[in-house]
């Protein structure tokens, strides 16, 4: 393994990794890449999603750009403790649609001795903190931000642009509702002009 600390063994301890960031920033892919490693590695390692979400694959976890990996499906933060006592490595991908006990899970694991690696939306559709995300950012030894580009102007993107009116904080499996966008180029769509 050539890869260097903080992405190798733990050794007699455990830490947190999250990967944050908006949508199409590669936030599943770089997960599945450390993941990928860990394997390789010969670490007993699982990956979990969230019930929620159906797109793409039941059973894997797959990036926009079709890496997978497969994984558990759970309804609940509960299920991942029950489960993960062999495991070494830990993976959680749309981390944001666990609720905040989720971030005592991930401690929990942590001080096992286990490696717990998150990936997850850090905004809502409207930059508004996503959490259990903020939280996790916060308690996590290893922080990443991955950035998209932004279709509008080309900068660094880290906010994810609704393309459609509704107002619920999510709609599972429509990426094609959504792009990534800049600070300055991100709006919240408004209900009345049905932008
Ligand atoms: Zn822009």
């Amino acid at each position: 393994m050539t890869e260097i600390f903080p992405h190798s063994i733990p050794n007699e301890t455990g830490w947190i990794e999250v990967i944050a960031g908006c949508m199409f920033s590669g936030k599943t892919e770089e997960l599945i890449r450390r993941l990928r490693r860990a394997k390789i590695a010969k670490q007993n390692v699982l990956v979990f999603k969230p019930k929620i979400d159906t797109r793409y694959s039941e059973t894997e976890i797959v990036s926009h750009s079709d890496q997978s990996l497969p994984s558990i499906l759970v309804t609940s933060h509960e299920e991942i403790l029950e489960l993960s006592k062999d495991a070494k490595v830990i993976g959680i991908d749309e981390v944001q649609f666990f609720s905040n006990e989720i971030i005592d899970v991930c401690n929990i694991l942590a001080n096992q001795g286990k490696r717990v690696i998150v990936a997850g939306l850090d905004q809502d559709y409207k930059g508004i903190p996503f959490e259990p995300v903020p939280q996790l950012l916060a308690i996590a030894e290893y922080i990443t931000k991955t950035l998209a580009i932004c279709v509008e102007c080309g900068n660094p993107a880290d906010r994810t642009q609704r393309k459609t009116a509704s107002k619920e904080r999510v709609i599972v499996g429509a990426a094609d509702l959504y792009e990534a966008r800049c600070r300055k180029c991100h709006y919240i769509p408004s209900e009345e002009y049905g932008e």
